[in-house]
């Protein structure tokens, strides 16, 4: 075992959660240490290949997992700083005032958060900052209230999105732009970060114009701050507890094939859902059998990752979008005039290209090849709220494995969103090929549906839930374990319930209130020997 060091803080992970905190904390002087257990992304012609993204899974974590029937799950995750920020589409959402409170579902409840969205707002506001969200205040009729605009104007879309969000606006609906955290500036063209490519959603960015977590976060707080280490390649496999049970007295991880100690006042966790609760579940004890922070026996249970599916419909009129995430609608994402229920929550993928079809396998609608169906498809995402079963989980097997457990639920919102895009595309028409643009091109069922299969975990959360009741939860509403004084968890594990729009903004938000208790919590106990002294 390598020489142990001491820390004030260690952060495990580089992700949304690990990063943004990373982030808050630098400035304090502490001295930080970092763990992540992959690598920089390289910077190569292959991060925007859509070959090597979508079929060959260049980036993919090396790494095997079992569904709960024993087969293999070979996991859609990066390892990697900035972790999965480095590929995401950069839908830098808010959670929706309601989605802090109860909802009735169709499939059941969706429980209530211990903090209310006004506990949250001025952290989203400075998340936006952070990551520089693009978008437009006052158009998504679900939209929570903010105290500003958003920090750049809205991404504009292209011609064809322009027509199909005219349509949709046609049919009473609320279209608007979905808010961005690519680093485009439209009135400067030349001198702009981001190029507006078509290799950005699920592709690392070539240029470093995506505000992921390693460019926001990671990045300027290494330049910034000589107190806070980074060390890649740095897998945490275990957390040791001392003699009284309640605090974590030592970090252990592989560095360079040795096994290294390390040890720190506070030690947070931020491996994403799954691995955050695999490491709590690994370091199980005498004093913790069922796994750190986990006598409610909530560590693991309750996994969400939503109801996504990609949508592509295709009509006469091609569509040379070359950036496709710009569009978004929110008419269903509660109770409305269709359903007294929530569907959720309509918007875009990345242009599919022909490549990215392959790797998907459609069914080749009648009458187009896949060429053409790549030249005239309108690549939709669906996400619908999947609900918090205690049975969805995560656990490790006796290979020491991740196993995954997930019966889908909710099913019901997710077919009925399905159903609404495609009445909404049947009452759509164009000026060349009138209603039969995409009326006829339904009627012969050429909607291909394609719902994301286990492996697709990118909005893994739920995990390690917070709440105020150490018997049905596992963190307490500062993020901190219940159990354990000095552990926390800081990433998409925390959520009690899911809400229908993209994690990553809520796990940045989040980040900054728990840096903020942090940074009170340090300071408070280090100004006792200062005082002391004086
Ligand atoms: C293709 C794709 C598209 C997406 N699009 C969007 C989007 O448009 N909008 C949005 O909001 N969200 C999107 N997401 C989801 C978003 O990326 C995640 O919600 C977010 O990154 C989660 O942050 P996190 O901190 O919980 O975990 P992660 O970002 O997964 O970070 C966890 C980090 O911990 C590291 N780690 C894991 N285990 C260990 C260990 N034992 N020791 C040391 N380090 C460890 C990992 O390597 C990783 O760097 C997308 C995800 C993907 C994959
Ligand atoms: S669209 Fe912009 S941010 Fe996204 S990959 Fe292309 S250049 Fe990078």
């Amino acid at each position: 075992m390598a020489q142990e060091a001491r820390y004030d803080i260690v952060i495990i992970g580089t992700g949304a959660g690990g990063a943004s905190l990373a982030k808050r904390l630098a400035p304090s002087g502490m001295k930080i240490l970092i763990l992540e257990r992959g690598d920089y992304v390289p910077r190569e012609k292959e991060n925007w290949s859509s070959l090597e993204v979508n079929l060959k899974g260049h980036y993919l974590a090396k790494e095997k997992w079992r569904t709960k029937d024993g087969e293999i799950l070979e996991p859609h995750t990066n390892y990697n700083v900035g972790g999965n920020t480095k590929f995401f589409g950069a839908a830098l959402f808010r959670l929706r005032e309601v989605d802090f409170g109860e909802i009735q579902h169709a499939g059941g409840v969706s429980p209530a958060w211990p903090i209310s969205y006004k506990d949250l707002e001025s952290y989203y506001a400075e998340a936006e900052d952070l990551f520089e969200v693009r978008g437009e205040r006052g158009v998504d009729p679900t939209e929570p209230p903010a105290t500003g605009p958003y920090p750049y104007p809205a991404i504009s879309h292209e011609e064809r999105l322009e027509r199909l969000s005219a349509d949709f606006s046609s049919l009473g609906l609320h279209p608007f732009h979905t808010p961005l955290g690519v680093r485009l500036d439209e009135q400067h063209r030349r001198t702009s970060r981001c190029i507006r490519c078509n290799t950005c959603d699920g592709y690392p960015c070539l240029i470093h114009a995506k505000s992921d977590a390693e460019m926001m976060c990671i990045e300027p707080t290494l330049q910034m701050h000589d107190n806070v280490t980074l060390l890649t390649m740095a897998r945490v496999t275990a957390l040791k507890t001392g003699v009284s049970g309640r605090e974590i007295t030592g970090v252990l991880f592989e560095h360079d094939g040795e096994q290294v100690q390390v040890s720190a006042d506070v030690v947070v966790v931020s491996c994403g859902a799954i691995n955050s609760a695999a490491l709590l579940l690994r370091s199980a004890n005498s004093d913790h059998p069922n796994g750190l922070a986990n006598r409610s026996g909530a560590v693991g249970r309750h996994y969400m990752g939503h109801t996504n599916s990609v949508v592509m419909a295709l009509s006469l009129c091609p569509n040379p979008t070359i950036f496709q995430k710009t569009l978004s609608v929110n008419d269903f994402y509660g109770a409305s005039s269709e359903w007294k229920f929530p569907m959720g929550h309509i918007s875009f993928v990345g242009k599919l290209d022909l490549d990215t079809l392959r790797a998907g396998a459609p069914a080749i609608a009648p009458g187009w090849s896949l060429e053409s169906m790549a030249q005239h498809s309108l690549d939709f995402w669906l996400t619908s709220e999947d609900l918090p079963d205690p049975e969805n989980r995560v656990t490790i097997n006796k290979a020491g494995e991740i196993v995954l457990s997930y019966t889908p639920n909710n099913l019901e919102a997710h077919k009925r969103l399905k159903h609404q895009l495609s009445k909404m595309m049947k009452n759509t028409s164009c000026e060349f090929h009138g209603a039969g643009c995409h009326q006829g091109l339904f009627d012969r069922n050429i909607f291909i549906g394609q719902q994301i299969p286990l492996a697709g975990v990118a909005h893994q959360n739920g995990t390690v839930r917070f709440g105020h009741d150490p018997l049905t939860s596992a963190l307490d509403i500062n993020c901190k374990a219940h159990d354990i004084d000095n552990l926390y968890v800081v990433d998409g594990s925390f959520f009690p319930s899911s809400g229908a729009v993209n994690p990553g903004l809520t796990i940045v938000a989040n980040a900054l209130r728990v840096g903020d208790h942090l940074l009170e919590r340090m300071h408070a106990r280090k100004e006792v020997p200062q005082a002391m002294q004086a």
